[in-house]
């Protein structure tokens, strides 16, 4: 491999960052060119290239967003736009392409790779933790510590004014966040899209931590829940049927996918980098970088984009007993 070009597609998420600069540097060290591509595919199709040195990524391992910045594009979901790319990319003399991004970004790399035979690596980037082949996205450590933070300060709210706060967490697919963050800020209920908890089950469980002399609750609640409700729907069920209860809601919304990166994820993303590049170098392609038990390992991208990191089931028995 002589030149790599590196991407950060779909949603973004913090540590991106600090996996560009790992792909750069690692490159750099292996006397291997780089050339980042700006806006995801969308870039790739217009060839907004620009060579990366190891100077060129200073002082950004600490900072969350991407400097390649990220885009959905429609274009690249065609032949057409997708063989625009491919000219951009032979014309530069890439050989090796490194995306970063979500099971979306993957699809589209594979498809890439079947059609023009460009070796590509994937690096899961995204908060939700929902892929398959690793047990920590890049992002989720941090978007976990975010909505810690946010849950202690709403709970300093909700214990002064006895309330019963809903908190939407992101996690439209898998409710990874919720439940780990939930248990992380002592939340009375946990609501996630892989398993339904019953509105019963939801009005039994609040009236039980009522009786028992609680003066905050928090119900933790992922975009995805599968009681199909919104939370401001839940709010409004159970105020019908728990007309004690003084009921707020609040959505954490985007600014789970910002902030710094947690030294968990910085560490990640160098790790992950690193095994990126080595692996191109070693000929290898359509696989995804991933940590299972502490191992940087690779899993392909066929399976990567099918499968979800499952819920361990352990934990929401944790979170039932923790909330005694
Ligand atoms: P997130 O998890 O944050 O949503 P993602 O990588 O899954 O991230 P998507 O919007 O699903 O985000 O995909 C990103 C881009 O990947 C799309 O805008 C498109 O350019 C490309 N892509 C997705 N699916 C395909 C496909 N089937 N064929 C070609 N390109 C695709």
């Amino acid at each position: 491999i002589k030149k790599v070009g590196v991407l950060t597609s779909g949603g973004d998420s913090p540590g991106m960052n600090a996996a560009i600069r790992s792909v750069v540097r690692t490159c750099a060290y292996h006397n291997i060119e780089c050339v980042g591509i700006y806006r995801g595919y969308q870039g790739m199709i217009e060839g907004d290239f620009k060579e990366m040195g190891p100077r060129s990524v200073n002082n950004i391992i600490n900072k969350g967003g991407t400097i390649l910045k990220s885009a959905r594009s429609k274009e690249f979901m065609s032949a057409e736009g997708r063989k625009k790319a491919f000219e951009h990319l032979k014309k530069e003399g890439i050989d090796g392409v490194v995306v970063i991004g979500g099971d979306g970004s993957f699809t589209g790399a594979l498809v890439f790779n079947k059609e023009f035979g460009m070796p590509v690596m994937g690096i899961p980037g995204t908060i939700d933790n929902d892929i398959f082949g690793t047990s920590h996205t890049l992002g989720y450590d941090t978007a976990l510590n975010t909505v810690v933070e946010c849950i202690d300060k709403i709970r300093d709210t909700a214990s002064s004014h006895n309330r019963l706060f809903f908190v939407e967490v992101m996690g439209r697919d898998a409710g990874h966040i919720a439940l780990n963050a939930g248990i992380g800020a002592g939340a009375e209920e946990i609501l996630i899209p892989e398993e339904d908890l019953g509105l019963d089950r939801l009005l039994e469980s609040l009236e039980k931590s009522r009786n028992s002399g609680k003066s905050s609750s928090i119900v933790v609640v992922a975009e995805g829940d599968k009681m199909g409700k919104s939370v401001f729907e839940l709010k409004d069920y159970i105020e019908e049927h728990l007309p004690e209860y003084d009921i707020r809601v609040s959505v954490l919304g985007h600014m789970q996918r910002g902030g710094a990166p947690s030294c968990f994820d910085r560490v990640l993303a160098s790790r992950l980098g690193v095994k990126a590049v080595e692996s191109l170098m070693e000929g290898k392609s359509n696989y995804m970088v991933g940590l299972i038990q502490d191992e940087v390992t690779l899993t392909p991208l066929e399976q990567a984009i099918k499968g979800h990191y499952p819920i361990d089931t352990e934990l929401l028995r944790v979170s039932d007993i923790m909330s005694t």
